[in-house]
């Protein structure tokens, strides 16, 4: 009988914080710059420079950690990280080592086996490096430092996560945390969010962990989950060939479906960590960690209660309405205006979900206005448009959020109601499909609504359509003799 395996999986995640600037100088963070147009002596690692560390980096870190259940660490200081490489310009990276700003938290994840508590073991600050570009010049690599010195904090979990299920629950769980605290967009795409896997195996029911080995170079939650998957295969085999596993840095491959051997595993010892003498050590008062609490907005499990409770959702649609920050936005900036949740929340969860699959786009890339979708809604609710011209229009606010007032106007598409006109319309459908009216007056009823359709198309889908549902019948029986004149 072959022998039962469990994988023990821990996270360091680097997270990218939304600030303006860099986390020791006045170089802006934007993403996307000509390369080294985002720097300056401190950043590039000049001799004689000076960091002077950006306050709004240690809220962003205060404010994750309150909401991920840490302690604040009120006296913390930074260390340096010594290592050579060429993205690294000052041959050391300032980091926090002995006195991490957050330590001791946990959060929440739901699984299928339930909820579990996943321990923080720490949270620090500390700088990116520089990007090295090796791909479009063959005999050189080039080096751009637009990102050396953006703030980062790093959150390390306890190894307590047990499957890539676990692994994508907390990491989901961590992203909406660090999104609605507006700390960073984690973008795994463009790297503002980035996960390292420490995975071991043993056997089940061991006491003791296994070896372990650390995964880098995974950009997307698939990544992760197909990572996780060949590694603990790895291993396992390993194991099973009575072969040890090597402690060390892996490179995954998602293309092959492969770890590569990258370098031994480190541990502290080898960067010589000391305090970094030019920085003073960081105190956070009890007045300071309490106004960030007080500024904290509201995260995303109250925000799934409230939405059920203010608005009466549905559990399911406030859990999609909340699962991403800008689309909770757009519901509660649209229902500020317009006063109807259930039919912004229809809007969101229908059509808007179906472009979004449409365009291959998240809906952290939704970028139309409240103000317009409130618009429709108004015009959709006094029977100024239909229900079919709403979609249509809707499309076109989602692709360019133009104003849907303005363009009912301008293209002439508001619901015609007037009687006449689609009795008009109404008659020139009978009279050009005598076929379908002889079916209905032969018992086939499906007939009627052929003819309402075409009556509809004839009017450009801007009739009332309870209207033209109504004259059509009205019409089919009144000419039961089939007198069309
Ligand atoms: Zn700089």
């Amino acid at each position: 009988m072959s022998r039962q395996y469990e994988t023990v999986i821990g996270l360091e995640v680097h997270i990218e914080l939304a600030t303006r600037t860099k986390i020791f100088c006045g170089c802006s963070t934007a993403f996307g710059g000509a390369p080294n147009s985002h720097t300056c002596p401190v950043c590039t690692g000049m001799p004689g420079s000076l960091p002077v560390l950006n306050r709004r980096v240690v809220e962003h870190a205060v404010a994750v950690g309150l909401a991920t259940n840490c302690r604040i660490t009120q006296y913390c200081k930074f260390d340096r990280k010594n290592y050579f490489y060429p993205d690294n310009p000052q041959n050391y990276q300032i980091s926090q080592l002995y006195l991490p700003i957050c330590r001791d938290g946990w959060i929440e994840i739901g699984t299928a086996a339930g909820r579990r508590v996943v321990g923080i073991h720490e949270i620090h600050m500390e700088e990116d490096a520089g990007k090295l570009i090796h791909d479009e010049w063959e005999d050189c690599t080039l080096v751009d430092f637009n990102r050396s010195g953006v703030p980062l904090i790093e959150v390390v979990s306890e190894p307590d996560m047990r499957s890539a299920e676990e692994v994508i629950a907390f990491l989901e769980k961590l992203r909406l945390i660090v999104q609605y605290l507006g700390a960073s967009d984690c973008k795994l795409q463009e790297g503002s969010m980035r996960a390292d896997v420490n995975l071991s195996v043993r056997e089940m029911g061991s006491g003791t962990f296994g070896t372990r080995t650390e995964m880098k170079n995974l950009n997307s939650f698939k990544a992760v989950t197909r990572a996780i998957e060949g590694e603990r295969r790895r291993q396992i085999e390993l194991l099973e060939e009575g072969r040890p596993v090597i402690q060390e840095t892996r490179r995954w491959d998602d293309n092959k479906e492969y770890s590569y051997a990258m370098r031994s595993k480190e541990d502290a010892r080898d960067y010589r960590y000391f305090p970094d003498p030019d920085l003073p050590p960081v105190v956070i008062d009890d007045a300071w960690i309490e106004a960030i609490r007080a500024r904290q907005p509201e995260l995303h499990e109250a925000k799934l209660a409230r939405y059920q409770a203010e608005f009466g959702l549905p559990a399911y649609d406030a859990g999609i309405l909340t699962s991403d920050k800008r689309l909770a936005d757009l519901f509660e900036a649209t229902t500020a205006l317009c006063g109807r949740p259930k039919r912004v929340s229809n809007w969101l969860m229908v059509e808007t979900m179906r472009l979004l699959r449409e365009h291959e786009r998240g809906a952290d890339q939704l970028d139309f206005s409240p103000e317009n979708l409130a618009k429709l809604i108004g015009l959709q609710e006094r029977g100024v448009v239909n229900g079919t011209v709403a979609k249509r229009i809707f499309e076109i606010i989602f692709t360019e959020d133009i104003d849907p007032e303005a363009y009912v106007r301008e293209h002439g598409l508001e619901t015609v109601g007037d009687e006449g006109a689609i009795r008009r319309a109404v008659e020139a459908v009978m009279g050009a499909n005598p076929q379908s009216v002889a079916d209905y007056h032969g018992g086939k009823k499906k007939a009627m609504g052929f003819l309402v359709g075409q009556a509809m198309r004839a009017m450009g889908g801007r009739a009332d359509p309870g209207a033209v549902n109504r004259i059509v019948r009205q019409m089919l029986e009144g000419d039961a003799s089939g007198d069309l004149g």
